[in-house]
C-alpha cells in the first residue's frame, strides 16, 4: 500500500503553481475512486430515498383532496396507506445512503493520511529544512481532518441534495409547470451570490490554515525546547508571541464569521421569499380553478423541500470551501515530487566500501549563498579508518550527509566503489552504509524495534535479523547487559524520543542499530562529550569495536580515536587542507599540529575563533 502511495503521479501541476478548483475536485474524485462501488450503492439508495421523499407531498395532496374536496373515504384510506409505505421506504433508504456515504468519508480520511505520510517520507532532507515540522504535522492532522470530514459530509449531503433537487423539480413540474417556473426564477440570483461567496471564503480559509500552521509551529518549537524557555524565564515573551499568532488567526476567522453569517441569512431569505411568492400565485390559480387545493398543498411541500435542498447546497459550498482549502494544502504535499528521487538503482553483488569524493562543491538549499564544501576531493580504500578533523562549522558533518545522499552536491561526485551514490538502490545502499549520529533518535517503540529500524519485514529486506543477530549486535555495542536487566528486556518501550533511556544507553542502541546491518561503510559522529565518564567508556569501547573490518568515517573529537585512524583528513572552511597519519601531520607542523597542541586536553573541534 505504501508503494502505491509512493508511486502517486502528479496532477499536471507545476511546482509553485496553485491548484485550480477543478483539479482539486478531480483529486477528490481520484481519492474516492477506490470506493466507487460503495458510492454507487449509496447513490442508488439516495435516488430511491429522493423519489420516496417526493411521493410524500403527492400523497398528502391527494389525501387532502379526497378528504376535504371529494369526501371519498376509501380513496382517502388508500392515499394514507401509500403515504405510510413511502414514509417507511424513505427512512430505510436514507439509513442506507447515510451509512454508505459515511463509510466513504472515513475511508477517504484513512487513504489521505496514509498517502500524505508516504509522500512526506520520500521527500528529500532539505525539504524538511525548508518546511517546519509544525506545518507538516498540521497538514497531517488538521488539514486531513478538515478535508475528510468536510468532504465526507459533503459527499453525503451534496449527493442527497442534488438528487432530491432533481427529483423534486420533476414532481413540481408535473404538479404545476407555472408555479415551477416561478420557483426556479429565484435560483440563478442565489447562485450568483453563492459563487462570489465561495471564491472569497475559500481564499480566506487557505489563509487561516497557513496562519494556524505557523502558530502550531511556534508552540511545537517552544514545547520541545521548554527547558531553554524555563531556564531563561522567557515564558511571558513566548506567550506574547503565541498570542500574537493566535490574534492573526482570530482576525481572519472573525472575517470568516461575518461572511458566513451574511451568507446564511441570504440563504434563508431567498426560499422564504419564494414561498410567499408561490402561495400568492398558487392561491390565485386555485381561485380561478386551474389547480386543486390538494395540488397547491403538494406544491408548497415540494417548494419547501426544494428550498431546503437549495439551503443545504449553500451550506455544502461552505463545507466544500473548507475542504477545498485543506485539499489544496494536502494535495500539494501529497503530490510533491521529491527533488532527490530514490530510483530503483543498482544492487551489485559485491560491495567493497571504497569511497571517493571528487571535486565536490556544496551549498545548503536553504542558504544558497554560503559555500559549505569547496572543491573537496579524497579517496578512501575499503577497510580504511579515516578521521575527519577540523574546527566546528568546517563542513565535516556535511560530508557525512552527502555520503548518505541527504543532499546532492551542486558540482562534483560522491562515489561508492567508483559508482555515483545516486546510481544505487537507496534502500539497498542504506543497509551497507550505516550511520551513528551525535544525538541518536530513538522512537517510541520497543528496544528490539529500534535496533532493527529499517530491517523489518515491511522494509523489504533480504533477511530479517534473528534474535541471535540482534543480541550479537547489542553485545558488540555494549548494550545487551543493560537491555536484559530491564523488566521487559528487548521488549521494553523506549518512550518518546527514547526518554526512558540515558544518553549513553541511547547511543549504544544506535550503535547496535548500525552494526546489525553489518555495514561495509560506517559513518560515526563520535559524540561522547555529553556523557558521564562511565557511559563514555562503555560507548567508546563499543565504537572502537566498530572500527574493524569496514571502511569507517569518524568525525573524531578524541585524540585517542584520531591516533588510531589510518588516515586523518583535516577539513577547514569546506576544503581539505591536510591529510596523513597522526605522526605525519604532527611532523608537518601545520594546522593539525597546532590544533593538537592547543587542545591537547580537550576536543579538537572547539568553536572557530571569530
Ligand atoms: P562541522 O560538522 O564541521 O561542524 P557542518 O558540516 O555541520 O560543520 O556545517 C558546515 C556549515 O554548514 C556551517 O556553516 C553550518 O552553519 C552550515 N549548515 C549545516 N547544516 C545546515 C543546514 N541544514 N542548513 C543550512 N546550513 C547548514
Amino acid at each position: 500500500k505504501l508503494e502505491e502511495g509512493l508511486a502517486e503521479p502528479l496532477l499536471g501541476k507545476k511546482e509553485n503553481e496553485d491548484y485550480t478548483t477543478k483539479q482539486l475536485a478531480m483529486e477528490l474524485v481520484r481519492l474516492t475512486a477506490p470506493d466507487s462501488l460503495i458510492v454507487l450503492f449509496g447513490t442508488v439508495a439516495g435516488l430511491g430515498a429522493a423519489v420516496m421523499n417526493a411521493y410524500i407531498p403527492k400523497f398528502v395532496g391527494k389525501g387532502i383532496d379526497f378528504a376535504a374536496i371529494e369526501a371519498n373515504h376509501s380513496q382517502f384510506i388508500m392515499a394514507m396507506a401509500h403515504l405510510i409505505i413511502v414514509v417507511v421506504a424513505n427512512a430505510v433508504l436514507v439509513t442506507c445512503r447515510g451509512g454508505l456515504f459515511s463509510v466513504v468519508g472515513v475511508k477517504l480520511a484513512l487513504r489521505v493520511r496514509e498517502r500524505l505520510f508516504a509522500s512526506l517520507l520520500r521527500q528529500e532532507i532539505s525539504f524538511f529544512d525548508e518546511t517546519g515540522t509544525g506545518t507538516l504535522s498540521s497538514r497531517l492532522q488538521a488539514d486531513t481532518t478538515a478535508l475528510s470530514s468536510s468532504v465526507g459530509i459533503y459527499i453525503n449531503v451534496l449527493a442527497r441534495s442534488l438528487m432530491q433537487l432533481g427529483v423534486v423539480t420533476f414532481f413540481m413540474a408535473r404538479a404545476s409547470w407555472r408555479l415551477t417556473v416561478v420557483t426556479l426564477v429565484v435560483v440563478p440570483a442565489g447562485k450568483f451570490v453563492t459563487q462570489v461567496y465561495e471564491r472569497h471564503y475559500s481564499a480566506l480559509q487557505k489563509h487561516v490554515l497557513t496562519c494556524l500552521a505557523k502558530v502550531n509551529g511556534t508552540a511545537e518549537e517552544v514545547l520541545s525546547g521548554i527547558a531553554t524557555v524555563r531556564a531563561h524565564a522567557a515564558e511571558r515573551s513566548t506567550l506574547a508571541a503565541y498570542r500574537s499568532g493566535l490574534m492573526d488567526v482570530f482576525k481572519l476567522q472573525a472575517k470568516q464569521c461575518a461572511m458566513y453569517s451574511g451568507y446564511a441569512g441570504f440563504c434563508v431569505l431567498v426560499p422564504n421569499f419564494a414561498l410567499v411568492w408561490v402561495l400568492f400565485l398558487g392561491g390565485h390559480l386555485v381561485l380561478v380553478g386551474d389547480i386543486t387545493a390538494g395540488i397547491l398543498v403538494s406544491f408548497i411541500l415540494y417548494e419547501q423541500s426544494f428550498a431546503a435542498c437549495c439551503q443545504t447546497l449553500g451550506n455544502c459550498v461552505t463545507m466544500f470551501s473548507d475542504g477545498i482549502g485543506s485539499t489544496a494544502k494536502v494535495a500539494e504535499l501529497m503530490n510533491r515530487e521529491p527533488r532527490i528521487v530514490a530510483t530503483n538503482g543498482v544492487m551489485p553483488r559485491h560491495f567493497e566500501g571504497r569511497v571517493e569524493l571528487k571535486g565536490v562543491q556544496f551549498t545548503y538549499p536553504t542558504r544558497p549563498d554560503a559555500l559549505v564544501l569547496d572543491d573537496l576531493s579524497f579517496k578512501v580504500n575499503p577497510g580504511e579508518v579515516v578521521a575527519l578533523v577540523g574546527l566546528s562549522g568546517g563542513g565535516k558533518s556535511t560530508v557525512m550527509k552527502l555520503l548518505q545522499r541527504f543532499y546532492i552536491p551542486q558540482a562534483g561526485e560522491v562515489l561508492f566503489d567508483g559508482r555515483d551514490v545516486g546510481d544505487y538502490d537507496e534502500r539497498w545502499l542504506k543497509r551497507r552504509v550505516a550511520m551513528v549520529g551525535q544525538e541518536p533518535t530513538l522512537f517510541d517503540r520497543t528496544i528490539r524495534q529500534n535496533v532493527i529500524l529499517g530491517m523489518e519485514p515491511e522494509d523489504g529486506v533480504e533477511q530479517i535479523p534473528t534474535q541471535e543477530e540482534i543480541e550479537e549486535a547489542c553485545r558488540m555495542a555494549n548494550a545487551h547487559d543493560f537491555i536484559t536487566a530491564m523488566p521487559c528486556g528487548y521488549d521494553t518501550l523506549c518512550g518518546e524520543k527514547g526518554i526512558m533511556l540515558s544518553g549513553g544507553q541511547k547511543q549504544r542502541i544506535a550503535i547496535a542499530r548500525a552494526l546489525i546491518r553489518k555495514p561495509s561503510v560506517l559513518i560515526l559522529d563520535e559524540a561522547t562529550s555529553a556523557l558521564d565518564a562511565q557511559s563514555e567508556a562503555l560507548v567508546q569501547e563499543a565504537l572502537d569495536r566498530c572500527l574493524q573490518n569496514r571502511t569507517v568515517f569518524v568525525i573524531a573529537h578524541r585524540l585517542s580515536t584520531i591516533q588510531c585512524a589510518d588516515r586523518i583528513l583535516v577539513v577547514n572552511d569546506g576544503r581539505l587542507i591536510e591529510t596523513g597519519t597522526h605522526t605525519e601531520l604532527l611532523e608537518r607542523q601545520g594546522i593539525y599540529a597546532s590544533l593538537v597542541r592547543r587542545q591537547m586536553q580537550g576536543p579538537l573541534d572547539l568553536p572557530a575563533p571569530n
